[in-house]
């Protein structure tokens, strides 16, 4: 029987077979079903990259065990349907954290293994697959690989970044970092236009760990302005706090019949949030507010309405064409939230990896026909400055142009397991 199954961003809608996998040792039924397979960890991706629409999807989350941790090393072996939040119940209090983390503790090993998540780090830590050490890959002939950058090497770059498609990731062995305590050196930043993000950034990725800025994409006084947080592990050893991040505190119970986002209200919100920050702000905070500050506020994305959300993100590295998608962004009625960054280029081992040098700068939009046919506008502007878009947040771009910003996708062909596919690969392949 095919259940809805919703993404993040509760947008495109889907339907599948849900076939659990519980165990390492259990086999799949690949047998019983005619259709593919796609395997499914949390489900926080924010378009289609998770999603097998009219087929089946395995789900991991009983693969929820951790298999080995050496608190003297910091090495970390569990099953690929562990989250994050769970590897730090069990590390913070051993001084140890995650080497990579994106802004929300509720994934799965698997599932950061396959989009090769960044982070507020990324200038410095590469993505989430430059720490992995090795996994296992389950195939759909029952055959069992485990790869390593020594141990079938163009498995293991071909399954860090690979969307899901080259098999099911049964176990991940990570290298956690070392820390003092659980709380961070942070500062605020009210900067002012866009060439103030990035002059900051220049200031900031040497002397600092992590660096992320959101932006007002509807002010009319800066093209761009917004707050620019930075910060460092605390390393003050006399501070012994080992906390781990917890919350959600409250939660959003049902999706909301309208969204509660339009140029008024978002405008308000925007300059408000902006001017209500000192210039310049010190202070020593705990992890989760600083990393996770969107899962203090459970189900959040209920508030997009009931069309779901459009997440738009990209790699950009000419700062003239961050300027016109900033612009663009303007006339569709503003995000909601918008994120910016300037990565690093630390290599990632990954085949189709998104991440590289430039700016990355993520828009949030209320679901409408006029963002779905305006967007284009922007993936153009990405295309023409020889950058791309993120698969792990799209449920809409062109093939065309997918295969423009990813020209190496055929080379992952020859590694996609013959009985798995996605919605999202059928979707940007289909010519
Ligand atoms: C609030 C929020 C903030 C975010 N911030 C960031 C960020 O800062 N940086 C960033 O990079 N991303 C970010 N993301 C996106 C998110 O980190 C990724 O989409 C992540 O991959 C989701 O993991 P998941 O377990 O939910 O995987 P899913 O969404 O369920 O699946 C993602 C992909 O992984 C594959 N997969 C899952 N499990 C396995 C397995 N066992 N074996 C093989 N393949 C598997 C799926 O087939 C799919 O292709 C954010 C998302 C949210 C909701």
């Amino acid at each position: 029987m095919l259940t809805e199954v919703l993404n993040w961003a509760r947008f495109p809608r889907s339907k599948s077979l849900l076939i659990p996998v519980n165990s390492r040792q259990e086999e799949i039924p690949f047998r019983k079903f005619d259709g593919s397979f796609l395997p499914y960890g949390m489900g926080r991706s924010l378009g289609d990259s998770c999603l097998n629409d009219g087929n089946a999807l395995l789900t991991t989350r009983g693969l929820s065990r951790i298999m080995a941790f050496d608190a003297a090393t910091g090495r970390l072996t569990a099953e690929a349907g562990v989250t994050f939040d769970a590897i730090m119940r069990l590390s913070i209090p051993q001084g140890w954290f995650l080497p990579v983390t994106p802004g929300t503790r509720f994934v799965s090993l698997g599932g950061a293994v396959a989009n090769d998540v960044h982070g507020k780090n990324h200038h410095c830590a590469g993505t989430f697959g430059c720490h992995v050490i090795r996994f296992e890959l389950r195939r759909s002939d029952g055959s069992r690989m485990v790869c390593s950058p020594q141990e079938n090497p163009e498995w293991f770059h071909a399954t860090i970044g690979g969307l899901g498609l080259t098999g099911l990731i049964d176990w991940v062995e990570v290298q956690l970092k070392p820390i003092v305590n659980s709380l961070i050196d942070i500062e605020t930043i009210r900067y002012g236009d866009v060439n103030e993000f990035y002059a900051l950034s220049e200031e900031s990725v040497s002397k600092y760990e992590y660096v992320a800025a959101w932006a007002d994409t509807l002010s009319t006084r800066g093209l761009g302005r917004g707050l620019f947080f930075r910060g460092n592990h605390n390393q003050d050893p006399g501070r012994k706090t080992r906390k781990v991040p917890s919350g959600p505190y409250v939660s959003v119970p049902f999706v909301l019949p309208f969204s509660v986002f339009n140029q008024g209200t978002l405008k308000m919100f925007n300059s408000v949030f902006y001017s209500a920050r000192p210039a310049r702000k010190k202070a020593v905070g705990p992890l989760g507010p600083f990393f996770y500050p969107l899962d203090s506020l459970g189900a959040y994305h209920r508030i997009y309405g009931p069309g779901g959300m459009i997440q738009w993100q990209a790699l950009i590295a000419p700062r003239e064409a961050v300027r016109e998608v900033l612009s663009a962004s303007a006339s569709l009625g503003g995000s909601f939230l918008t994120v910016m960054k300037v990565m690093g280029d630390l290599a990632s081992p990954g085949l189709l990896s998104f991440s590289g040098s430039g700016a990355t700068i993520a828009l949030d939009f209320p679901y409408s026909q006029k963002v779905m046919d305006m967007l284009p506008r922007l993936d153009d502007i990405v295309a023409a400055a020889g950058g791309r878009l993120y698969p792990a947040k799209d449920a809409r771009m062109s093939g065309t142009n997918f295969r423009k910003y990813f020209p190496q996708w055929q080379e992952l062909e020859r590694f996609i397991d013959p009985r798995f596919s996605s919605s999202f690969w059928r979707r940007v392949t289909a010519q």
